[in-house]
């Protein structure tokens, strides 16, 4: 039998312990932190970011000598020093001619549901990755994404369903009938997923795969649509893009493989379908198996983003046994300019495009009044040189400054 009094000295070791952990004083020692900015009460805090260049994620032209008010967790005002009236008192943070853009969001990602990756993405500027179909039980996932998404040093998540397809066909939950398929959507947005994954296609890592019915994807897609929320499809072959047109997908997962043609090309445009184009998986697939697929996705991704297509990053990261980037995804980046899109096109993607297909575009992706204060701060200007999107001096997330390398 214990003592009482050893009870005490076990119970004041814990709290010595918790106070010492990551969420207390020696958080000093991990790589993503939030700056300590003294006792003022978060939800009326105000910061003041000024003397940097501002690239809204909008596409508008850059504002030269900007400020952004942030009061607790969003953005109160955006503009030139002369237009943004900053009240006294506030946390001036003197930016010295630095570029702020809008976090960066990765739209294609699998193990999102670990801290390790979320604090890598984190401290690269990436606060917020879609994962596009957990390797862990669902409810789980989602009870992950809760909980890490309450806290200010990791990026954060938005969770897709598994990808849904029939028996012997592509996706890792499976549906034998229409109805099946039904009660599957319902149950994972009862789950609360906030994207529907389904997959069209018949051929795949060099094996055939069992399709599943038009009907049966209809209903998938209808079925979500009816409640609120996107789907998101992975196809990789032109032949089966007329049913994602037909059946009104919101985002395809890949770029095909295959030539893309003009009138395919264009009905996709018109439907207002987004393309995330993981050219990241497609470089490292070619690479191993000597094919051509990145130089194809790359021909095929500068057609639609000429045509006027929306684009948006996704690099398919952890969804193939490769070495994928793990922090910023810089290779996306790179193949993107390769492929032709402008430095301005490829920001649009990684920030406003890529909240639109996480379905997060009312609170994230831009720097606006009322969104939420997601910022990634960066020395020189990837308007000239887009690689300068490394260069990152600071993150905000969630209003919180995450990173500080002046520190
Ligand atoms: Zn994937």
């Amino acid at each position: 039998m214990l003592k009482p009094k050893f009870y005490f000295l076990c119970l004041l070791v814990i709290l010595f312990t918790l106070l010492l952990s990551p969420y207390g004083l020696i958080s000093k020692n991990i790589e993503v932190e939030a700056k300590d900015l003294g006792d003022v009460n978060k939800e009326q805090r105000l910061l003041v970011f000024y003397n940097a260049t501002i690239i809204d994620g909008t596409g508008a032209k850059p504002i030269e000598n900007g400020v952004i008010l942030v009061e607790g967790e969003r953005i109160k005002r955006v503009g030139q020093s002369n237009q943004v009236e900053v009240p006294k008192g506030v946390i001036e943070i003197n930016l010295k001619g630095k570029t702020i853009l809008p976090g960066f969001i990765n739209s294609h990602v699998h193990h999102a549901y670990t801290e390790k990756n979320l604090k890598n993405w984190l401290n690269a500027g990436v606060t917020t990755v879609r994962d596009l179909s957990p390797q862990i039980e669902v409810t789980e996932a989602i009870a992950k994404r809760d909980k890490f998404n309450q806290r200010a040093d990791l990026s954060r998540v938005v969770s897709a369903s598994p990808i849904l397809g029939v028996p012997d066909g592509y996706g890792n939950s499976t549906f034998n009938s229409m109805q099946e398929a039904k009660e599957m959507v319902n149950g994972y947005i009862d789950d609360n997923v906030e994207i529907i994954k389904f997959a069209i296609t018949d051929f795949d890592q060099n094996r055939s795969w069992e399709m599943p019915t038009f009907e049966q994807v209809k209903t998938i897609v209808d079925t979500a649509h009816a409640r609120g929320i996107r789907t998101s499809v992975h196809i990789t072959n032109s032949q089966h893009l007329q049913w994602a047109i037909d059946l009104g997908v919101d985002d395809i997962a890949h770029m095909i493989v295959n030539l893309l043609d003009d009138k395919t090309c264009n009905k996709i445009i018109a439907k207002d379908i987004y393309w995330v184009p993981t050219l990241e998986l497609w470089k490292r697939i070619s690479k191993m198996y000597n094919i051509n697929y990145d130089f194809i996705a790359r021909i095929n991704l500068v057609k639609f983003y000429k045509a006027g297509g929306k684009v948006a990053l996704g690099t398919d990261f952890a969804g193939y046994k490769a070495d994928f980037d793990s922090g910023f995804p810089i290779t996306e980046v790179k193949l993107m300019k390769k492929a032709g899109m402008s430095n301005m096109d490829i920001i649009i993607a990684g920030t406003k495009n890529a909240a639109f297909v996480c379905d997060r575009e009312e609170d994230l992706g831009t720097l606006e009044e009322g969104k939420i204060a997601d910022m990634l701060i960066v020395s020189g200007n990837p308007l000239e040189d887009i690689e300068d999107l490394e260069n990152r001096q600071m993150v905000v997330h969630n209003g919180e400054i995450v990173v500080d390398k002046e520190d």
